[in-house]
Formats: structure tokens, C-alpha cells, sequence
């Protein structure tokens, strides 16, 4: 994978904490504060030993003795436990080695030598986490996963894939680049370029957003490795050879460069134990040159200008220009100035009430602020970035101009006390949150200081930077706007870059492959050609080869525990709305959601549910316009969300429920401003600012449509499964093509006042009490509190409750709580009546590469072949579809996978392919149907759908489920047994029943390039 930059502000959104529901009594954190300084551990010396009391954590600091080798323990009552290691690469090309050499060590070690051990570790593993990642200047292994052994197993296989792999000249074919004939078996056949990163970063690159953010991180910070693509430019990447790649292994990929990190309650001992005695122990200490120096400072400002592909789907053809000035600001490695940079960028941009915000987005000149807004610190020195996307050309001077005036005013007026306060609330927050992959969150958000060898122990201590930053203020009231001057105004390294679509683009781009293709070609010998035709066979020989990965550890499936725990909920009711109540260690935070149906909608306004949602909470409400809306949501609360539901029953597939649901989190203290907020959204928002609906939807109709490309594999799926669930049809309508179509239509309108009329009639339908069921997690200390909230809510909001008829004839009515005979209920909408049809769609779209996906209706939840099905699914993708489409066919990546509504949908990502990986899953069927598979085979897909089911909740979302699909820990279990149970035959059985040609209904979507055949073949309906 190739990751850009990300400003930490999104970091920080997802470092929250999980609270130890362990057993509290000697805890991890406990025991790590005993290491002390000097102390020497398994040829590691420890250097420093920090409680982090904010965290619940402690760090403990060690050096390897022999390598120079760094590592960071977070000591934390926490058993989802992590393991990372990263490099410093600093690569001075764009052949993309780094990103290559990232995929190619996951390809087989010395230990390990069997291919792919990294994606058959998926299926022998618990894992909740495996990935690589790599950054503009590290390359990162990151793991977690809640079992002890299968951390030790995990730590091998990655320890042995980064320091000893084998780097065959074969796989750096297959993931870097190779020449090989169009059909491999067919000499006559054209030569073409192929490889996994080759094709991934083509598909990278047809993203507008990513394609200007590597130009402006290579245009602001040109002096060194920045200046050049480390996932790699697709022309630059031929001219890579494998001798260079294993000499960038050899010189990066040593202890002396390296950063380990773990994290989590298992023993650290035990860990520095493996780890010295699995590799370091075997290396010297090198001396890496992989510093990056500081870029030298520009006497004046540059310009800059660059081109891309014209977006069908743009809100206006016309407005497609993209402008963003960028300016270089201070290390990274110095902490105290990166955070308070990073809030001030903050305070600059985010939410209606800041000053940009204000001035380039509401006067509505382009759709968003670019992708690439806002602060950056992910290079040595961090940058901030401000500008424009979907505008016109004619408005690039504007721009320059309002973007110095308004610097000009922050440091002329500041920013309000309430403001800030609102921001450190949200840090705040932040630190209270408990999510699932707190580990994973801690590692990226350390990578980059640690990188430059800044402190990350130093990182860590929020609260005590927020203090300082406080005292800041208070010592000096211009603190921030000196910053503003120092860094935007007087500073003369600032780049204003600009980007307009060339509708030759595409074109060109193909040309230059082509004529650096033809150039490849025409310094072949013919020994060349024959090597290229043999290399080509013995790769296709080396992927039909039956793999034997009796090398890899694995766990057993009798390593599964056979019983979930049961997660008590109490059910009850306020002013009649029915409650579910969830007592849970949410370290000081309550959470609020609420279901509500849309049964009594007229079908004409249910398209508009998506756009309705998205701006309920942002138009006013009560005495509060929206900006002052938008402050008090930061300061109150974490958020408050609104987004359309489509849950299929677990019972029958042509029945579901649709709604909205709600959603919003507090600091205990706020409960009641947060539910004041609730009850003016339901009694009297806001419908009458047609500029502030324009500026909402032309933000939304642009993240829709920038999505695409990103996403194409979901709507693809989305798409094929419409015609056969009425839910699968309504779920098109609400995150569809069909939606980002719609979404466009209305962004091109002249007059919204249509569309703003529309909104309080879907108002009276949807936030309807008579339609509502709520639920609640918070601590048991709180929940007393929180029923009192809950009443004197329900009673604010009483007016709005009225019955009305719903549009559809068939509800069937489902008791919330089967145990006892409660009134309340779930309304669902049943089509008895619906008549599944196969179809075929095309979306011809401006990339190179396709999303290719077939659909196919199969059973329900709770059906005996719902657990058969899964295993089904998961065991093709991992035994068959992976070899086929990535491996074979270049594509980034393919698979398939049953969805809770009894759909199973297969795909492709990034795939150059379109048809032929239709052929692939037909293939794939027919390996299951022949029973081409092992019981190793079966139970390693059992393993890999129980590390999905058993994946972690967090305190905030326990008992959900139950909640809005109904399922209960009862069905939980069922379900758990029969996925245990099933066998071999099972497997046989339901891929012939379901999956064969002619059993079921299939439906077929591609999203791709021009496609003659297929324009060709009537049986396509083309869009
Ligand atoms: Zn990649």
C-alpha cells in the first residue's frame, strides 16, 4: 500500500483510548514502570522509563546494544496488543523501490520461503490487524491481534520477511514491473508492461486529489528524497532492476534504521527475547546514510502549474480548476511548535466559524477547499496548505487575493476565546474515546517524529503541551496571531500551485507508456525476447503451482474459544419511546443514538434522505444560525451525525427496515446541552438560507464524485447487487452511482429553493417520535443521570410525535425484545412480491484501470447456509480469486465476500482487466464446486472469518447490533456453532446450489475506461 501524507489533526481523531475492562490487578502499565534506566534486557539497555498518565500508558525507551536499533514500548492494559516495525527510506528517484521493495519482502523470507507468506498469514492467524504501509520516507509493518501465540507467530513471520527475504528475482516481476507478452502462453501476442505496484500506482494516479498533493509536496520541498514519488511514477517505474532493489533492501532495511515499536499488556521481556534472538542478534552496526536534511529556505515565492484528467462527474464541467498556496514551516522533531501549528491550522479552517472558512467557501467561488488543505506534518518539516477546488479559471487571481487579505485579518483581529476553547474540548474528547485500535493509532501517529528522530515519548504527553499552550495564550494574548505572521506572512518559502484538467490527459499519458514501452522494446535481443517469453511461462508456472505453507505457524482452530461473552443490555422506555440501555467503561463519555424509520416518506423525496441527513445539523436550529450551531457542537459534544440506514432482515431476504439513525457523543458533563441541541434540531431547525444549502451541497456532490476512484470496487458492488433485494435497491438509491448522480444534478441548479422546500416535509417524517427507538452507553455511575436526560428529551420533543400512514402496504412488525411480550417493536417493509433480475451495467469513467464486480443472491442471516457461504466466500478469496486476479492478473487487489444481506458479491480494485476477471470468478466457483481445496484449506478460512467475528468492540458501540439489526448475542452464538460445524461436503454443497450458473440470480457491474467489446455486446446496458 502507498500512503500520503495526513495531517495529524486526523491522527488525533483516532487516538482514543481503550480502557482497561480487563482485570485491573498487577497491570501492565504497573509492572513497565519498574524497568528502570541502564537496566540491560535481552541485549537491549534501557534509556527511559515515562508514565503517561493521560493515556493510561507507560513508555518504556530501549536501545539495542550491538545495532543501535530503536525501540518504544506503550505499556497499556489493552489485550488488542501491536507490533511495528519501520525504516527510514529516503529514496532520490521515482522508480517507486521503496514501495516495491514493501510488497516484495512480503513475498517469502529464509524461514518462511513458501510465496505470500504475509497474505497466507491472514488465514492461519487472529490477527485484527496486517498491513505495510509505505510513506514518503518511512516504510512501516504494523500487526495487532488479541492472542498471545498468534503474536508470537506474527512477529516471526514479519521479523523474518523485513530482515531476511528472499527478494526473488520472480517477485520483483510480479509486484514491481515486468515486459511479458499480453497472453503469456502466446509469443505472437504484444508485449506489454505488467506488475502489481505498476498498476496500483496507475490507479493512485487517476485520483486528481492524490496527483496534485505529490505534486505539491515535490514542488514545495525539492531539494531532497521529497522531491521524487517513493510509491513510485508509473514511467519511472520501469526503470528499476532487481539488483537495485536488493541493494536499497540491503543499505535501508537494517536494525542501525530501524524503529520498533510494541504496544499493549503482553510482557515486553518476552518480546525483546524473540526479537534479539530471531534477528537482531545476527547483524553489526552500519552506519545509514537515510537522513533527510532541512530543505533550504526560498528568498522569494514560486509559482507553479500542472495538469490533470477532465471529471465527467464534476459538479460543473466548467469549474474544475484546483489552487492552493503552501507554506513551509518548522521541524517536526520540535514538538511543542508542531502541536501548537497544528491547532492554529486548525483555527484557521475548520468549520464555518473560521476565517477561512468564511471567506473562500462561502462567497462559493469552488466546490470545497482542496483535498490538500490544511496542516501537514508528515515530511521532516511540516507545511500548511491552503486553497481552492472546483472553481473556475477566471478566479485563480481572487483567490491569491482573498487567501493574503485574509491572513492579513487573523493577524489583525485573532480568534475568539470561545473558539479555542471549542478546539481544546475537542482534544479533550479525543483522549477520552475509546476505539479498537488504540495501538495502531499510537504507531502512526509517532511514525513521522520518530522517523526524524524526534522524541515520541514527548508526543505523548498531550495534556501537558495543552497546558503550555494555554499558558502561551495567557502570558501573551497575540500569541497566535505572531504565529500567523511569522509563518504565513513573512515567510517567502511559499509555493502557490495551480491544477486545470487537460482533456488530453488520458491520451497523453497512454502515448507516454506507449513510447517508453517501444523503447523497451526496441533494445531487445533476441535472447531477450526468448528470456522475456520463458520468464513469463515460469511465472504462470510458478502461480499455478500448489503452494505448500506448511513452513508458516499457525493456530489451530481449536485455538477459537467456542463461547462469546454475553454483553447485558436493559430495554425500557421514555415518554413511550423504547430505550436500550448499555452500562459499559466509557472512561467518562456518554454516547446517544437513535433509529428512526422512514416508513410514512413518499417515495419521490426518499433520494433526498442522503442530502437531508447531511445538512440537518448544519443549517441552524433554535436561536442558534449555524455558525453558532457549529460552535456549539464542538464545544458540547464530539459530534453530532445523521446518515441513512438500510438493514435486511437476518430472516428473509426480501425484507428491511429503512431509516436514519442518529448519532452523537458527550463529555458527562454536557449531557443535557447535547440534548438541547437534539431536541432544537427536532423542533425548530433551520430551512430558510438557500447560499448556506448551496455551499453544503456542492461540498457534498464533490466528495462524492472525488470518491470514485477510491471507491469504485463498493459502488461497483452496490450497483450489482441493486436488482436483486428491494433493500439492495434502496441502499443504490441512498450511496449509489445513482446517488452521486442525483447529487450532481443538484449541484448544477441555478435555484435550490425547491430543494430547501423539500426539507421540512421530509422533517416531519423522518424526525417523528412515533418512529424513534434510542439507545445509550455510558458508565453504570451515570446511568441514572442519563435516564433523566433521556425523559425530559422525550418530553421536548413530544410535539413532533405524530402517526401517520406508511407508504407501503407490508410491514411486518418484529418485537425488540423476544423474551418478553413488549409493545415495541421494528417496522419493516416487506416485498413479497419482488422478483430478482439478472443485469449487466457499465459505467465508462475517466481511469485506466476497472472495478469489476458480480453479485449474486443467496440466503439470509440466520439460514443453515448463511455459515457455509462465508467460509465459501472467504476460502475462494484467499486459495483462489487472489492468485487469479492480483497475482496473475495485476489487479490491486479482488476477492469475495457475503454481506449480512445475503448477498455475496464478488470484485476487483484497481483491476486491468474487465472481462476476464468475470472468467476469474466463474473460476473460482468451479475450483469450489471440484472440491480442489484441503481441510487445512477449510480451516484456515474458518480462522479468518473468527478473527472477523471476533474482532473488538469498542465500550461506545457494544450492543448495537442488537439494537438496529436485531441480532442477539443468542444468534451470535448459533451462528458461532455452526460456523465451527461446517464441513468439507458443506462447502461442495452450497457453491453448486448457489453459486453454479443458472442456480441464482447474478447481477454485473464494471466501472472502467472505454470498452469496445463491451460496447459491442448488447446484453450491457452502457452509462
Ligand atoms: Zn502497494
Amino acid at each position: 500500500m502507498f500512503r500520503q501524507s495526513r495531517t495529524i489533526i486526523t491522527k488525533l481523531r483516532n487516538l482514543s483510548l481503550q480502557c482497561s475492562w480487563r482485570s485491573r490487578g498487577s497491570s501492565a502499565v504497573e509492572r513497565a514502570l519498574k524497568y528502570t534506566t541502564g537496566q540491560k534486557i535481552h541485549g537491549f539497555t534501557v534509556t527511559e522509563v515515562t508514565a503517561v498518565p493521560d493515556l493510561f500508558l507507560t513508555a518504556v525507551k530501549l536501545n539495542h546494544d550491538v545495532t543501535g536499533a530503536q525501540y518504544l514500548h506503550a505499556a497499556r492494559d489493552d489485550t488488542n496488543n501491536l507490533f511495528s516495525v519501520q525504516f527510514r527510506t529516503t529514496p532520490m528517484d521515482s522508480t517507486g523501490v521503496p514501495h516495491i521493495l514493501e510488497h516484495t519482502v512480503l513475498c517469502g523470507s529464509q524461514r518462511f520461503p513458501c510465496r505470500d507468506p504475509f497474505f497466507k498469514m491472514l488465514n492461519r492467524s487472529l490477527s485484527t490487524f496486517m498491513n505495510a504501509f509505505t510513506a514518503s520516507d518511512y516504510t512501516m509493518y504494523p500487526f495487532s491481534t488479541q492472542n498471545a501465540k498468534d503474536f508470537q507467530n506474527l512477529l516471526s513471520v514479519y521479523l523474518d520477511a523485513v530482515f531476511f527475504p528472499c527478494l526473488r528475482e520472480l517477485d520483483f516481476w510480479q509486484e514491481g514491473w515486468r515486459l511479458e507478452h499480453e497472453a503469456p502462453t502466446d509469443p505472437s501476442s504484444r508485449l506489454v508492461f505488467k506488475g502489481v505496484v505498476f498498476n496500483e500506482m496507475k490507479g493512485v494516479f487517476s485520483d486528481n486529489e492524490r496527483l496534485y498533493a505529490q505534486h505539491l509536496q515535490n514542488k514545495l520541498l525539492p531539494d531532497h528524497t521529497y522531491s521524487v514519488v517513493s510509491g513510485g511514477e508509473p514511467l519511472a517505474i520501469p526503470d528499476l532492476t532487481w539488483e537495485q532493489l536488493k541493494q536499497f533492501h540491503a543499505t535501508h532495511y537494517h536494525p542501525s534504521n530501524a524503529r520498533i515499536f510494541t504496544y499493549g499488556d503482553l510482557p515486553l521481556e518476552q518480546h525483546l527475547e524473540q526479537i534479539e534472538r530471531e534477528a537482531l542478534s545476527k547483524f553489526d552496526r552500519t552506519q545509514p546514510d537515510t537522513a533527510v536534511p532541512p530543505q533550504t529556505p526560498w528568498n522569494k515565492p514560486r509559482i507553479d502549474h500542472v495538469t490533470c484528467s477532465s471529471d465527467a462527474l464534476a459538479p460543473d464541467p466548467v469549474k474544475q480548476n484546483t489552487l492552493c498556496m503552501s507554506y513551509l514551516l518548522g521541524d517536526i522533531t520540535n514538538t511543542f511548535e508542531t502541536f501548537t501549528l497544528n491547532l492554529l491550522s486548525s483555527l484557521m479552517i475548520s468549520g464555518p466559524n473560521s476565517p477561512f472558512y468564511k471567506a473562500l467557501i462561502e462567497p462559493n467561488i469552488g466546490t470545497d477547499f482542496s483535498s490538500s488543505t490544511g496542516f501537514d506534518g508528515s515530511t521532516r518539516q511540516a507545511s500548511f496548505t491552503i486553497g481552492l477546488q472546483g472553481m473556475a479559471e477566471d478566479d485563480c487571481e481572487k483567490v491569491k487575493h482573498i487567501i493574503a487579505q485574509t491572513i492579513d485579518d487573523i493577524i489583525a483581529t485573532g480568534f475568539e476565546e470561545e473558539q479555542v476553547e471549542a478546539l481544546l474540548h475537542k482534544i479533550e474528547i479525543q483522549m477520552k474515546h475509546q476505539s479498537t485500535s488504540f495501538g495502531l493509532a499510537l504507531a502512526s501517529y509517532i511514525a513521522s517524529c520518530w522517523n526524524h528522530d524526534g522524541d515520541p515519548v514527548e508526543l505523548l504527553k498531550i495534556s501537558e503541551s495543552v497546558s503550555r499552550f494555554r499558558e502561551c495564550l495567557k502570558e501573551n494574548p497575540h500569541f497566535l496571531q505572531e504565529k500567523v505572521r511569522q509563518y504565513f506572512k513573512d515567510n517567502t518559502h511559499q509555493l502557490t500551485l495551480s491544477m486545470s484538467p487537460d482533456e488530453k490527459f488520458l491520451e497523453k499519458r497512454a502515448e507516454a507508456e506507449e513510447h517508453k514501452l517501444q523503447q523497451k522494446i526496441q533494445s531487445l535481443t533476441d535472447v531477450d525476447n526468448k528470456d522475456i517469453y520463458e520468464k513469463g511461462l515460469q511465472l504462470l508456472a510458478a502461480q499455478n503451482t500448489i503452494q505448500d505453507a506448511s513452513c508458516l505457524p499457525a493456530l489451530k482452530v481449536s485455538d477459537i474459544e467456542p463461547t462469546i461473552p454475553f454483553t447485558p443490555v436493559q430495554l425500557s422506555a421514555a415518554g413511550g419511546i423504547p430505550v436500550q440501555y448499555c452500562e459499559q467503561p466509557t472512561n467518562g463519555m456518554v454516547y446517544f443514538r437513535a433509529m428512526c424509520n422512514l416508513n410514512s416518506l413518499p417515495e419521490d423525496l426518499k433520494i433526498y434522505v442522503p442530502l437531508f441527513c447531511n445538512v440537518i445539523t448544519k443549517l441552524g436550529c433554535g436561536e442558534l444560525d449555524y455558525r453558532q450551531q457549529a460552535q456549539r457542537i464542538e464545544l458540547k459534544t464530539g459530534g453530532m451525525t445523521v446518515s441513512p440506514q438500510v438493514i435486511p432482515d437476518t430472516d428473509d431476504l426480501d425484507l428491511y427496515e429503512q431509516g436514519i439513525i442518529l448519532s452523537s457523543s458527550c463529555l458527562e458533563r454536557n449531557l443535557p446541552d447535547m440534548f438541547q441541541l437534539w431536541s432544537d434540531t427536532f423542533n425548530s431547525p433551520h430551512f430558510n438560507d438557500e447560499e448556506r444549502l448551496r455551499v453544503l451541497v456542492m461540498m457534498s456532490a464533490q466528495e462524492l464524485a472525488n470518491g470514485i476512484s477510491f471507491s469504485g470496487h463498493s459502488y461497483a458492488m452496490t450497483r450489482a447487487a441493486r436488482s436483486l433485494t428491494p433493500s439492495a435497491d434502496l441502499q443504490e438509491t441512498f450511496s449509489g452511482m445513482d446517488q452521486v448522480k442525483f447529487m450532481k444534478r443538484i449541484a448544477e441548479m441555478a435555484d435550490l429553493t425547491s430543494v430547501l422546500r423539500k426539507l421540512p416535509r421530509i422533517k416531519r417524517h423522518l424526525l417523528n417520535p412515533e418512529n424513534m427507538r434510542c439507545a445509550v452507553n455510558a458508565t453504570p455511575l451515570k446511568m441514572a443521570d442519563v435516564q433523566g436526560e433521556m425523559e425530559r428529551f422525550t418530553q421536548n420533543i413530544a410535539a413532533n410525535r405524530k402517526e401517520r400512514k406508511p407508504v407501503r402496504q407490508n410491514i411486518v412488525e418484529k418485537s425488540l425484545d423476544a423474551h418478553t411480550e413488549s409493545a415495541a417493536s421494528r417496522k419493516l417493509i416487506s416485498e413479497p412480491n419482488f422478483k430478482p433480475c439478472q443485469m449487466k451495467t457499465y459505467f465508462q469513467l475517466p481511469f485506466p484501470v476497472n472495478f469489476v464486480s458480480e453479485c449474486v443472491r443467496t440466503v439470509p442471516f440466520t439460514h443453515t447456509d448463511f455459515p457455509s457461504l462465508c467460509i465459501l466466500a472467504r476460502m475462494m478469496t484467499a486459495k483462489y480469486l487472489h492468485g487469479e486476479i492480483r497475482e496473475k492478473g495485476g489487479a490491486y487487489g479482488g476477492g469475495v465476500r457475503l454481506g449480512a444481506g445475503g448477498l455475496l458479491s464478488f470484485y476487483s480494485y484497481r483491476d486491468p482487466n474487465s472481462t476476464q476477471t468475470l472468467s476469474a470468478f466463474r473460476g473460482g466457483v468451479e475450483w469450489a464446486r471440484e472440491g480442489k481445496f484441503t481441510q487445512q484449506d477449510v480451516d484456515e478460512a474458518k480462522l479468518s472469518v473468527f478473527s472477523a467475528v471476533d474482532a473488538p468492540i469498542a465500550p461506545s458501540d457494544k450492543g448495537l447490533g442488537r439494537f438496529l439489526n436485531g441480532v442477539t448475542d443468542e444468534m451470535k452464538q448459533t451462528y458461532r456453532e455452526r460456523l465451527f460445524a461446517v464441513t468439507d461436503k458443506n462447502l461442495i454443497d452450497v457453491a453448486g446450489r448457489y453459486l453454479a450458473v443458472g442456480q441464482q440470480t447474478h447481477g454485473v457491474t464494471i466501472l472502467g475506461p472505454e470498452n469496445e467489446s463491451i460496447r459491442k455486446d448488447p446484453s450491457w446496458v452502457v452509462k
